[in-house]
């Protein structure tokens, strides 16, 4: 049946849901996007998009413009809680690592979809849906009712497509919150990411905008439950009183925080199942990660190349939908288990933590780039190739 021609909606016009939509939009399909939101605006802050991610902008022909709305990061420095580097990890020859606000992202896409032809609806939100053996129908929250060709569901974290394929998931605290901040940046902040890392916490800092801004992510493991979402406010007192013992520039770089979001982080599990007939979720709505590997609109933008070129190669919805899962859902699931492993290796205490920096320390001495080579299968996978 491939693409061309067909009618296809999506649900959700964030990275997965808009990238999704060129792709399927340049193969020929008529492709609407429905996003809840009255404007595509200014929300979110830091992604780090790594080459695996890159690839599929540049295989979507928004290469140019995505180089022009991010910054390159140069490094990954490990560095512990007083500020003292522990092992660097220099990213050139490797593909190029982006640093870009989220909203620059989502205009490069949105634009690019745009141009392919793609219809986007604002203030759009599905209700509800109804799956049969002919393909899925769908209530809109205006009352309005639909009957997509083909429905992609990437309504994100709390997706109602991907609640009516595998019912509601009951997603587990993990005794950890994260804060976001965006600050002016100080002069002299080099163009790459610094993890430095305490006991129970870990902080994320990277330049963003050409070096205007900074973003800053917190984690912190505790026992007090906060709400998941990217729309809540934290206290940033509270903030620099959970980070107060942590040098090197983290002091200061906190003093300026004047406003920052709080949210928790929950261990989702990734959809067992991620189509019926007529439907498919991808994106945070089929794998939900927590943030330690940076990989949440990567593993959307591979998701959205490889969805639209499995649909275009095979004759049928069903063995086109089935082949792709078999790809996606094994690597995903990896993904998402090496990001849970991360947070615990950030936040050791006492003497395993001197013991894993010192193995760091050494590797930074003999062979830096041992350490990211274990990564190869994740930031080397070409899913456009
Ligand atoms: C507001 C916001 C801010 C974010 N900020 C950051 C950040 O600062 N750093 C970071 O690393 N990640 C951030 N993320 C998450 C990151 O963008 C995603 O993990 C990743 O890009 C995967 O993208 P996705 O398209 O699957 O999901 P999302 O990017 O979450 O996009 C889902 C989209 O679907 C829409 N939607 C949801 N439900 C419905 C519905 N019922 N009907 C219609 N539309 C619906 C949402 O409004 C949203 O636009 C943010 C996500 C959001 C929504």
């Amino acid at each position: 049946m491939g693409v061309n021609g067909r009618d296809v909606t999506v649900a959700g016009g964030g990275v997965a849901g808009l990238a999704a939509a060129r792709a399927l939009a340049l193969r020929g399909a008529r492709v609407t996007v429905l996003e809840q939101a009255p404007a595509i605006s200014e929300v979110g802050a830091g992604l780090q998009v790594s080459p695996n991610g890159g690839r599929v902008i540049d295989a979507l022909g928004l290469g140019e413009a995505f180089r022009a709305a991010s910054g390159e990061s140069a490094a990954v420095v490990l560095r512990d809680a007083a500020g003292r580097r522990v092992l660097r990890m220099a990213l050139a020859g490797r593909g190029r690592f982006a640093l870009v606000h989220r909203a620059d992202l989502i205009a490069v896409l949105e634009r690019g979809a745009r141009e392919a032809g793609v219809t986007i609806e604002l203030g759009a939100r599905v209700e509800a849906l109804t799956l049969g053996e002919r393909g899925a129908t769908v209530r809109m929250a205006d009352g309005g009712a639909l009957r997509p060709g083909l429905l992609v569901g990437a309504d994100g974290l709390h997706s109602r497509v991907r609640a009516e394929l595998v019912g509601e998931a009951r997603p587990r605290f993990t005794g950890q919150v994260a804060w976001r901040a965006l600050i002016p940046c100080p002069e002299g902040v080099a163009s790459e990411a610094q993890v430095f890392m305490g006991p129970g916490r870990h902080l994320v800092a990277y330049p963003l905008r050409g070096g205007r801004l900074l973003n800053i992510v917190a984690v912190e493991e505790r026992a007090e439950w906060a709400e998941e979402g990217w729309h809540n406010a934290g206290d940033p007192d509270e903030l620099r009183a959970a980070f107060r013992d942590f040098g090197g520039s983290v002091r200061e770089w906190l003093g300026r925080v004047e406003r920052c979001m709080l949210w928790g982080l929950f261990r989702h599990p990734v959809a067992g199942r991620w189509h019926a007939p007529g439907v498919a979720i991808l994106g945070d709505a089929a794998h939900p990660t927590l943030p330690f590997l940076a990989q949440g609109a990567c593993m959307a933008l591979e998701d959205a190349w490889t969805l639209a070129a499995t649909l275009d190669a095979h004759d049928g919805d069903a063995a086109a939908l089935a082949a792709w899962q078999g790809v996606r859902r094994p690597r995903t699931l990896r993904i998402v288990d090496a990001a849970t492993a991360n947070a615990r290796n950030y936040h050791l205490r006492g003497a395993r933590a001197a013991a894993a920096h010192a193995a760091l320390r050494a590797a930074d001495r003999l062979a830096p780039g041992a350490v990211l080579g274990r990564f190869d299968w994740l930031y080397g996978h070409d899913v456009t190739a």
